[in-house]
């Protein structure tokens, strides 16, 4: 029994080494996460802890969120909400990136507002499907009692309030990852990284359900961005600073052609 524990000690050791050590490979030599800051074309990045939100305004003193973090009090939106003397209804559109549990935290705070997503997310959020990555596949699926008022497909483009918001599919991290384009600013979620030294990367290994789908959805992304003739301005990440320009991107798919 003694050297059966001793064994269980060492495996439990083992297994935590492993998983810290993978964590902290993902996430070093990363441009940090800085809150309050504008991140161009109006637009502010709220740091709820590791999770980046985007604040976006709206006219008529409402506000859209790109994401909703992991806290399910959403006391970091609440306080920027506060700093603009507006309140958890002014919240009247949350977009998400993708379905992964540190996105969606804070839906239910904000019940007045639409949630939208794309059509193949829709599932992994509402926790009728589980995410395929390395480390989400080992945890259980269930309902997350969250909704999804409307769902959004490639391509298209979605007012809200005074503001144009344009959707691309970027499969690969999740099945149904967006990335959104406001005002020239691309909000990438976890599809891609700033690195310290200001290169771009792609989804993290350790989350993703493939990283040779998100390389390619990264690789479109680029050319359809140029395509459209989008004046990029910024590229914001979820867990990381942002970059200046498309260039970031557009080295990324040299590096991957
Ligand atoms: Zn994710």
């Amino acid at each position: 029994m003694k050297r059966f524990l001793k064994i269980a000690a060492l495996v439990v050791v083992v297994l935590v080494l492993v998983v810290g050590t993978l964590l902290a490979v993902t996430f070093m030599g990363r441009r940090p996460l800085t809150d309050g800051q504008e991140v161009g074309g109006g637009l502010r990045m709220i740091a709820d802890g590791f999770s980046g939100i985007v604040m976006i305004p709206v006219g008529d003193g409402d506000v859209a969120l790109i994401d909703a973090g992991n806290d399910q009090n959403g006391e970091a939106i609440k306080s920027e909400l506060s700093r603009r003397q507006l309140t958890p209804d002014s919240v009247t559109v949350i977009l998400l990136t993708h379905g992964h549990p540190d996105h969606i935290g804070a839906i239910k705070a904000f019940p007045k507002a639409q949630v939208m997503a794309l059509q193949t997310e829709v599932p992994l959020i509402e926790g009728r499907a589980g995410a395929r990555g390395p480390l989400p596949r080992m945890f259980p699926v269930s309902p997350t009692g969250i909704s999804v008022t409307r769902a959004l497909t490639d391509g298209e483009v979605v007012t809200v309030g005074n503001v144009p918001i344009r959707v691309y599919a970027v499969p690969g991290h999740t099945t149904g990852s967006a990335a959104y384009v406001v005002n020239g600013v691309v909000m990438v979620g976890d599809s891609a990284d700033i690195a310290s030294d200001g290169s771009l990367q792609g989804a993290p290994w350790l989350f993703s359900d493939s990283q040779s789908d998100n390389r390619a959805s990264l690789v479109r992304l680029e050319q359809r961005l140029t395509a459209d003739g989008t004046a990029v301005t910024a590229i914001v990440p979820s867990h990381s600073g942002m970059a200046s320009g498309l260039m970031p991107l557009s080295e990324f798919v040299r590096r991957n052609e």
